[in-house]
């Protein structure tokens, strides 16, 4: 049962390769993102608090990103998490490490995606998903088989999120730059780094990722 960290910036594919551990693997994906724009779209005190900063693309609290990790960590008990968005300051990180040695569990990698921040906009301005069952797709890297039906439910129904415009995109990367990129040697320095080429198609960062966990498992 393996503890996961995908780190990289918007954009870097990590929702993408949860999905695909989470269906190979039965690991859970923890996504702090997911996890706001559901308290988002519920209406909660959570979400009324999250919704304008994750507009400006700007971090939301350590505490409220916490407490939700903290609330869902207990589901991936047995299956093993990946980590997804999540942490994304040194305080978070820290928080994440207290959670998980609570439960005698710990940290087994940090897989950081690495990619060209100039590739991310055209990769999050060309995102989209399935409103029904949140599959994600992409304008030019992943069109549904059929145009306009989800691959994996059938609906018609896709969104974009709000905060996938360009501005907004250039305030999330400030942000990674700024807060998140800073807790990697926090990870060096106990060796649990391992780098994945981003820029990969996606079966192939996959087929990376893989490896990385097999191979030293
Ligand atoms: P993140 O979760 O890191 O923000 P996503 O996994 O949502 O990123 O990926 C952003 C967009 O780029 C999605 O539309 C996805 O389909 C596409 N994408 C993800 N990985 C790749 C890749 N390796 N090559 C091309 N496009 C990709
Ligand atoms: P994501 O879906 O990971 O791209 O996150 C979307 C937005 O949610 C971010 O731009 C932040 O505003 C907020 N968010 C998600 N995860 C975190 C986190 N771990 N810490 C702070 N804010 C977060």
């Amino acid at each position: 049962m393996m503890n996961i960290i995908l780190l990289g910036p918007p954009g870097a594919g990590k929702g993408t390769q949860a999905a695909r551990l989470q269906a190979e693997r039965g690991m859970i994906q923890l996504s702090t993102g997911d996890m706001l724009r559901e308290a988002v779209a519920a209406g909660t005190p959570v979400g009324l608090e999250a919704k304008a900063v994750m507009e400006r693309g700007e971090l939301v609290s350590d505490a409220i990103v916490s407490a939700l990790i903290g609330e869902r960590l207990d589901a991936a008990s047995t299956s093993g998490a990946i980590f997804d968005g999540f942490p994304r300051t040194q305080a978070q990180a820290e928080a994440l490490d207290l959670l998980l040695n609570e439960r005698g569990r710990s940290l087994d990698y940090v897989i950081e995606l690495d990619v060209d921040e100039e590739a991310l906009v055209e990769r999050i301005t060309g995102r989209f998903s399935c409103v029904k069952c949140g599959t994600g797709y992409h304008d030019r890297f992943k069109q549904p088989r059929v145009k306009g039906i989800c691959d994996a439910c059938g609906s018609t129904d896709f969104c974009r999120r709000p905060d996938d415009n360009e501005q907004t995109v250039r305030t999330r990367m400030a942000e990674y730059r700024a807060k998140t990129a800073p807790i990697l040697p926090y990870y060096e320095q106990r060796r649990l780094v391992r780098h994945v080429d981003g820029m990969a198609p996606v079966d192939e960062v996959a087929a990376q990722v893989s490896v990385t966990l097999d191979g030293e498992a």
